[in-house]
């Protein structure tokens, strides 16, 4: 008999891979701009332009050969040096190239890490609502997922639930800044007030804990900037890419950052090299780790993203819906209009907007809307907004 899990992961789709086969369905039914796909988080800006210059530069002025080979399994050596140094400028602290391990995007990054890191049984905890590929990510490392509701309406740490959930058997927590689905972004208070709770702990009960950061939107912000996390707390590993960041998702490129801050930094490092090595994973693709160590102040032109939130949080507020406008990333994430998320999202169909049910990130009677669209999709789906709105008016 084949493996019943892997199995089960590839004949059963998540609910948001579902819902965008249902849009792609019924574009073909009723046509494109009919359908308002809100489903998934495929960014809607083109790649900065120097991103591809420095891919037309590569390819004209390099030896294919050498363009397209192996390199180490932990990536280049010179694009690890020139991460660490933008990393250095932005954080302001030195950054070990050496310390830096190439990705196939943040996907990669977690699962390499989660693997790196991980024994048996052993507990990961992530604060709902949460990416649902985390519970695959964690559980295929061997681990258990442990699920610590975050504050109501603010998303943001319940410390104290967070504090009952730690025992002598976790291993680490996944921190997701930018929040996918909700946008929010972790404050420097709240970020130290964490990283002393992990000491407190670790002191409690002799352990080590690991923060992971998952930071594929560090760079999509508005108005605020995502802290260094290490600096609040060694035991950080940190887990990047630049699918949003450059606009690049298909690519498969990112980087996990180790600090040298951390004790057990190297032997950490060393886990990465055998977590990739035993996924898998070669190395990151040769062409894309060169294109992005020349891309280093680069990032996608956020005045799109920005204007969508505006104009959705400001129209879907002044028809009744309930919207916190999101530091962060290009979700919204609003009170459905009754208990059952998955229903209304079901109702919402009706009026061809494609929205995600909470419950698939841990949380119930949300809704995710993934504004990394046209901002004419955003306009044309206006209306259907004010429709679905009306159509539980009529019904009360
Ligand atoms: N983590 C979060 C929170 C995400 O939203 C995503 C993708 O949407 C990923 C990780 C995976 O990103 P990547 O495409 O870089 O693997």
């Amino acid at each position: 008999m084949i493996n019943q899990t892997m199995l089960q992961l590839g004949t059963k789709r998540s609910a948001i891979r579902e819902l965008f086969e249902y849009g792609k369905r019924r574009k073909e039914e009723i046509g494109q701009d009919k359908v308002f796909d809100f489903s998934i988080g495929n960014p809607s800006v083109p790649a900065p332009a120097v991103l591809t210059e420095a891919l037309q530069d590569l390819i004209a002025n390099t030896d294919p050969v050498a363009l397209h080979g192996y390199t180490s399994a932990q990536g280049d050596a010179a694009v690890r040096k020139a991460i660490a140094e933008a990393e250095e400028e932005r954080a302001g602290v030195s950054v070990d190239p050496d310390l830096i391990y190439m990705t196939c995007g943040a996907a990669a990054s977690l699962t390499v890490t989660l693997n790196a890191l991980c024994n048996p049984g052993e507990e990961v905890i992530v604060l709902a609502p949460y990416f649902p590929e985390y519970r695959v990510f964690v559980e295929k490392a061997g681990a258990v997922l442990r699920e610590v509701p975050c504050l109501p309406d603010t998303f943001q740490i319940d410390f104290s639930a967070l504090s009952h959930a730690v025992t002598p058997r976790t291993k680490g927590v996944i921190l997701n800044s930018p929040n996918n689905p909700t946008g929010a972004v972790i404050p420097a208070s709240d970020l130290e007030k964490l990283g002393n709770l992990l000491r407190e702990k670790e002191e409690e009960f002799q352990s080590e804990l690991f923060l992971i950061c998952d930071e594929p939107y560090r760079a999509l912000t508005y108005g605020v900037t995502v802290p260094y996390v290490p600096a609040f707390y060694a035991r950080t590993v940190v887990c990047y890419s630049y699918s949003k960041a450059l606009s690049l998702p298909g690519e498969r490129i990112g980087y996990i950052l180790i600090p040298p801050v951390m004790p057990e930094g190297k032997t950490v490092y060393a886990a990465l090299c055998g977590a990739g090595r035993a996924l898998g994973f070669v190395c990151a693709p040769s062409l894309m780790q060169y294109a992005v160590a020349k891309c280093k102040n680069a990032g996608a032109d956020l005045s799109v993203y920005r204007e969508n939130r505006r104009i959705l949080s400001e129209s879907l507020s002044e028809m009744g819906y309930s919207v916190t406008p999101p530091d962060g990333a290009f979700y919204l994430f609003v009170k459905a209009l009754e208990e059952d998320a998955a229903a209304f999202c079901e109702r919402a169909k009706e009026f061809e907007l494609l929205l995600v049910p909470s419950d698939s990130f841990g949380v119930k009677g949300y809704v995710r809307i993934s504004y990394c669209v046209s901002t004419e999709q955003i306009k044309a789906s206006l209306p259907a907004f004010r429709a679905l709105y009306e159509s539980y008016r009529k019904k009360d």
